[in-house]
């Protein structure tokens, strides 16, 4: 329960700094930033590439082969080793990049009197001496001296350790002496309750946390899951490389091959075989896709969120803001005698718009008088009028409620020059009602504004015609229910006295016996592009459940506009919730079932009920804004904090922030997530199948007697122009438009599922069978050894070509997919040919690789025994989208 603390009235400076001023003293005293963590440099990541076992062997190799053969091969292994390093580095970086980028799309903002108003601002644009307001869900901005506070208090753990948010007050008049700290709201710590305003002592590093900053910056870059349990499948494929390589050193010096040779054969293999470049293709993919779903207002704070949201099965979302626009306005006002008070949705506030049907607009505000002075006293918002007409600070349930009473000819100024505020309950979502104290004559005034529900409990009069009569809360609770029904948003309000001395503390104990003065009736238009983000939810296999802390019938209303239909026993409330969690997790698990709308749920209901779908084997997305929604965003699978309504704390608990706070985006950032998932298959299926045809076409030549197909320096060459450019151009490939209209993956499906595992067969077989055969047939037909290798290596980089190709899409054919919709793609294949064919007439690599320039028709028909590849694949995918298709219609015809 809040208990108000008398404001000090006469603070230093109620109107703060004026402009000028702020910006002599930003020059003078420089931004409110804390010195940036050091960026990693390229150099460092560079050197980072140089530390993993792949390329100690490859070192050992340069040293071997200095030994036992010439100096060229050595050089070659040395710019191997450099150009791998280069383009591992590259990738690296601009990951790296991309990321820290988006962080930066993060920047804090501050509520900051200035020339006497209110207006929100960069915190980095704060000043010594302007004065802050600070409010629950948000981050102090700079260290302040707290001239106010109302139930303040701050979670400071990020600076003293100390997990119990510290109360915090303004140093009483006369009595100074109060703990020092406890009158400081410092820099970084989280504000979990309460109102405050203060003057900025210190900015930037002079302050408190500034002071510790170099600390507390080194953020700790843990992996993502899908990226930790691909580098395990890395580990496992690095043994089985190791053992096949032990094995064919193993029959190669049965067969009295030289030494040297197998070594160098192993190291060859290993290199190319092993699929080095996976944790970072993978995490490019992720990178791209975080980088397109910034593009469509998706901001993802940890990068395995990604891969999440695409994986989801519910998103359950909140209504206000995220459904609807929160452009709120007061069209309908009931009085409890039954007068209904229509306003035009007109945004010029200085026309009176009041009507009813046989009243004169004079008569109307008088009539609504009372209700709109309750309606604007308890209230936190405030219009303020610039050169672009009027804008409304704060909730918008507030503005909205202020320019109704300004519609009318009521001021703010006014109500609150008659009636001085004394103490205030704010609004807290909990609550569910907000309240305020004021002097007005001998007595104080209370007055209070909330739902329905909860102000009924707080009256037992009503005001009709000027008169307080016996309540009758079964006519009131008809009216308000019609106004539901039109997908209002109903607020109800009352006013009372409390006859007593001066001095007290005021509280929610005073909120007794008050006279109920009606309703007012929000409307909030569906943001357009929410019904058809709807309907691609459903095609997607994701349902879509609402979470509101407003009215069931309003709830229901709005979800019906939305295109969300339910019927009766899917519209479920938070004391339901409450009961079926008393009755033990399998109720509650059942209500979850089928309840798909949620309403006057508390805040503080929302992680019980995402945990409770998720037994049911939901993977959750769930929105937020409040401070009380912290523990639900950081427990679902994703947590989707909105970008414009959000306070810090939601945004800091959450996977995602959705800057526009609309449904619409989370569905784009659900499409990039299944794009980013589908990217990283493609290129895990590329690298080992291509890796796995490699140690095949050894391990069928060097039993079978022949001798080593290709020599160590070509498989390294082969890596390098293949793998090394192509991989992650294949974690970019644009979605291929289907990703909607597909069933979300189940969460527990391994990535090497059946359709994986069958094509990275037949491509080994094709690839690394074929190449055998190539090789077998080239030699009995009398070429000679290096020729049979030239020609061997040459389709061994068609094949790779064609294996990345055929990856760009699972199920639709090469030819379906645009060659230009991933240039980069192209450009990597080109690149290949063009290299690998300019390496055959240079005389160097001619030399080091053992290359010789071919003829027009050796080169077509390596293609054309190339395309074989892409005949098994471009077979199998039809075949399987043919059976996928009747498959559909036999479900349909049923
Ligand atoms: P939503 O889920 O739509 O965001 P809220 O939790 O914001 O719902 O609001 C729940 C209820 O609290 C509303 O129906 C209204 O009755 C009441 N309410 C909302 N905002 C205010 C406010 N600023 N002052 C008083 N009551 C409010
Ligand atoms: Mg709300």
């Amino acid at each position: 329960m809040a208990i108000p603390i008398p404001l000090s009235p006469g603070s230093e400076n109620p109107s703060g700094l004026d402009s000028k001023e702020a910006e002599s003293r930003l020059a003078k005293y420089g931004q409110n930033l804390l010195p940036e963590p050091e960026a990693t440099t390229f150099i460092t990541v560079f050197l980072r590439q140089f530390r993993s076992p792949l390329i100690y062997i490859l070192l050992l190799a340069a040293a071997v082969s200095l030994v036992v053969s010439d100096t060229k091969d050595t050089i070659f292994i040395g710019i191997v080793l450099l150009l791998n390093g280069l383009i591992g580095s590259l990738q690296e970086y601009s990951a790296g990049r991309a990321a820290s980028a988006l962080r930066k799309l993060e920047q804090p903002r501050a509520a900051v009197i200035r020339d006497g108003k209110v207006r929100e601002i960069e915190a980095r644009l704060l000043v010594p001496g302007d004065l802050v307001l600070l409010e629950a869900g948000g981050r102090v901005p700079a260290d302040i001296a707290l001239v106010e506070a109302t139930d303040l208090l701050c979670d400071e753990s990020l600076l003293t350790g100390e997990s119990l948010p510290a109360r915090k007050m303004a140093p009483f008049a006369g009595a100074r002496a109060v703990d020092s700290k406890a009158t400081i709201a410092f820099a970084g710590a989280l504000v979990t309750r309460g109102r405050g305003t203060g003057v900025v002592m210190e900015t930037g590093s002079s302050t408190e946390i500034g002071k510790i900053a170099a600390e507390i910056g080194k953020a700790s870059a843990s992996l993502p899951p899908l990226m930790i349990r691909l580098a395990r499948f890395s580990n496992a494929i690095a043994w089985a490389v190791g053992l096949t390589s032990l094995f064919l050193v193993g029959v190669g010096f049965i067969r009295g091959l030289a030494w040297s040779d197998l070594f160098l054969m192993s190291v060859g293999l290993a290199v190319s075989a092993i699929p080095e470049g996976l944790p970072i293709a993978i995490s490019i993919a992720l990178a791209i896709s975080m980088r397109r779903m910034a593009k469509r207002n998706v901001i993802v704070r940890r990068m395995p969120a990604v891969e999440a949201l695409g994986s989801c099965t519910m998103i359950a979302t909140d209504k206000t803001g995220t459904l609807t626009l929160n452009e709120l306005t007061v069209t309908d006002i009931r009085l409890p005698d039954g007068t209904h008070l229509a306003l035009d949705a007109v945004t010029d506030l200085d026309i009176c718009e009041i009507k009813a049907a046989n009243m004169s607009p004079a008569e109307a505000r008088v009539r609504a008088g009372r209700l709109l002075r309750a309606a604007s006293l308890p209230n936190e918002g405030s219009l303020v009028q610039d050169e672009n007409g009027w804008k409304g600070v704060g909730d918008t349930v507030d503005v909205a409620l202020l320019t109704a009473a300004r519609k009318a000819g009521l001021t703010q100024d006014k109500m609150t020059e008659d009636y001085p505020l004394v103490a205030r309950i704010p609004y807290e979502p909990d609550l569910k009602y907000a309240a305020s104290f004021h002097r007005g004559g001998e007595h104080v005034h209370v007055f209070a504004k909330g739902s329905a529900e909860t102000l009924l409990s707080m009256t037992d009069r009503m005001d009709v015609g000027g008169r307080a009569i016996e309540i009758d809360r079964g006519v009131l609770l008809a009216q308000k229910e019609e106004m539901a029904a039109r997908g209002l948003r109903v607020l109800a309000f009352a006013e009372g006295e409390i006859r007593s001395g001066a001095d007290q503390i005021f509280g929610h104990h005073h909120l007794v016996d008050l006279v109920f003065l009606g309703f007012a009736g929000m409307q909030d238009p569906i943001r357009p592009e929410v019904s058809q983000a709807i309907r691609e939810c459903h095609a997607a296999g994701v349902e879509v459940a609402m979470v509101t802390g407003d009215d069931p019938k309003t709830a229901a209303a709005i979800a019906a506009q939305a295109g969300l239909e339910f019927g009766p026993s899917q519209i479920t409330t938070g004391d339901a919730v409450r009961e079926a969690e008393a009755a033990g997790p399998e109720r509650l698990d059942e209500l979850t079932k089928r309840a798909r709308i949620y309403a006057r749920v508390l805040p503080s209901q929302k992680l019980s009920i995402v945990l409770s779908m998720a037994r049911n084997g939901h993977f959750v997305a769930v929105t937020g804004d409040g401070v009380n929604d912290a523990p639900a965003l950081k427990h679902a699978h994703v947590g989707v904090a909105m970008g414009v309504k959000g306070t810090e704390v939601a945004k800091e608990s959450a996977d995602i922030v959705v800057a526009d706070d609309n449904f619409a985006s989370i569905v784009c950032g659900i499409r990039e997530g299944r794009t980013a998932y589908s990217n990283i298959r493609k290129v895990i299926l590329m690298l080992t199948a291509t890796g796995a045809a490699e140690m095949l076409l050894f391990l069928l030549a060097i039993p079978l007697g022949l001798p080593m197909p290709l020599l160590p320096v070509q498989l390294l060459w082969l890596n390098l122009v293949t793998n090394g450019i192509q991989d992650v151009t294949l974690a970019g490939e644009r979605p291929e438009g289907d990703e909607l209209a597909r069933p979300p993956r189940r969460p527990k499906e391994p990535i090497f599922d059946r359709l994986m595992v069958r094509r990275i067969i037949q491509s080994t077989f094709v690839i690394g069978g074929g190449g055998f055969v190539a090789f077998y047939w080239l030699l009995s037909w009398g070429y000679q050894l290096a020729e049979a290798r030239n020609l061997l290596l040459l389709l061994f980089v068609m094949f790779e070509n064609v294996q990345t190709l055929s990856c760009r899409s699972e199920h639709r054919s090469l030819l379906s997919r645009s060659f230009f919709s991933n240039p980069l793609l192209l450009a990597s294949v080109v690149a290949a040919q063009a290299i690998h064919i300019g390496a055959m007439h240079l005389p160097w690599f001619r030399d080091v690789l053992g290359l010789a320039p071919i003829s027009l028709a050796e080169w077509s028909l390596t293609l054309i025994a190339a395309a074989s590849l892409l005949l098994v694949i471009e077979i199998d995918k039809f075949h399987g989208r043919s059976s996928s298709s009747k498959s559909l219609r036999a479900i349909e015809a049923e």
